[in-house]
């Protein structure tokens, strides 16, 4: 049996058919329907936010959010500072708006955007930061903050695998997607919570809602005035079944994930060459990823690793190799600074297999791949 890096939490099937029948009735699909409507409520509390904005998918709900904070404009030579680790839409979103990407190194501890290194970056021409909560883990959100304040800089977070993630400050605790002027989220069948394919833009100012509705729907503001070059992002109403039936299980999917995470470390955190993702300090974590490092000094590298666990039907991740900068499209495009801790971290990572239903067995049987010496 094939086991894949992760796989879809499924609803069970009589609770989603019971979501969907009304609309045989209704006869109303999408455009801000009722489950739309509802799904968008549950949503903003289930994350506490104060606003959201339902899309198709969170690559648009990214190039969205870089237009209605207005980033991304007329002006047509604004730069980004942000990440190459990361997916490709992160990196595709600042293109694809005409904005120039300046790539930032990460950190060694959690391989989220190095804030310390930010500043050197900045320049009359730099609009936004855009950052990655890598794998789940919060980017420094309150040095980002105070950086963005003193070069009046906006704010973006790509939390697309961050989803329930909350912060500790004292005794109080902040939804990840609280963080900057607005927060993607991705809800892609991958993903921790999911829509099937489906995304959110949180925000905190009305009229960052206002733009991304219009946005997300050609601009229209009535039925005879259009005052945006809009796109059409909008979810639909089987979509937002989807979301209403799985947020009912989405604690006990994190739950059922850091019992299999918890394992895994169990299972890894001796064995010399590998390092694991040390746990984040005042993090109450969604488990979304279980990214390993195979260090220099193991006897096997991170490829041949790979390849073993693909011979056996086991199917890991090297996310993020290659880093944004390397890919095709982008070669001798974009001036390139030096991110050295990010090539080192490509080259080293690999995400095993996590989601909720992973069998313990397996877990053992992955380990035993990668540990090979030691469990012989
Ligand atoms: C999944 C993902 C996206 C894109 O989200 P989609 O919903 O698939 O469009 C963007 N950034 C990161 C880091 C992702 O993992």
């Amino acid at each position: 049996m094939k086991t894949l890096v992760t796989r879809s939490s499924m609803p069970p099937f009589e609770e989603y058919v019971a979501m969907i029948k009304p609309l045989w009735e209704s006869v109303w699909l999408t455009n801000n329907g009722a489950l739309h409507k509802q799904f968008e409520e549950e949503l903003k509390n289930y994350l506490g936010v104060t606003g959201l904005s339902l899309m198709t998918n969170g690559h648009m709900a990214l190039e969205l959010a870089l237009q209605a904070l207005g980033v991304a404009g007329p002006d047509e030579d604004g730069e980004v500072i942000t990440t190459p680790f990361t997916f490709a839409s992160t990196t595709h979103a600042i293109v694809r708006n005409r904005l120039k990407p300046v790539f930032c190194d990460i950190r060694r501890d959690n391989y989220t955007i190095d804030a310390s290194k930010i500043e050197n970056l900045i320049t009359r021409k730099t609009k936004a930061i855009l950052a990655v909560h890598v794998y789940g883990s919060p980017c420094d959100v309150y040095k980002i903050e105070e950086i963005a304040q003193k070069y009046n800089l906006k704010v973006i977070y790509d939390a697309a695998h961050a989803f329930g993630v909350r912060i500790k400050c004292g005794t109080k605790e902040s939804g990840i997607a609280q963080f900057g002027d607005a927060s993607m989220l991705s809800f892609h069948a991958t993903k921790v919570f999911h829509t099937i394919e489906g995304g959110a833009v949180a925000f905190s100012d009305t009229q960052t809602g206002d733009k991304l509705y219009r946005l997300k729907n050609f601009g229209i503001m009535s039925e005879t005035e259009v005052d945006y070059v809009g796109a059409n992002a909008k979810m639909d109403e089987f979509r937002a079944a989807m979301g209403l039936c799985n947020l009912q299980y989405i604690d006990r999917e994190i739950k059922k994930r850091k019992a299999k995470t918890e394992r895994y470390r169990m299972n890894l955190k001796e064995v010399k060459g590998i390092t694991l993702l040390p746990e984040q300090k005042g993090v109450i974590p969604n488990y979304a990823y279980f990214p390993v490092l195979i260090e220099d000094d193991f006897p096997a590298t991170r490829d041949e690793i790979y390849a073993e666990l693909k011979d056996r039907n086991i199917f890991a991740r090297r996310y993020f190799y290659p880093l944004t900068t390397r890919y095709s499209c982008y070669k001798g495009k974009f001036d390139s600074f030096p991110t050295p801790v990010a090539e080192e971290i490509a080259r080293k990572v690999l995400c095993l297999p996590l989601f909720a239903d992973l069998s313990g067995e397996t877990i053992d049987t992955v380990c035993k791949i990668v540990d090979a010496r030691r469990f012989q």
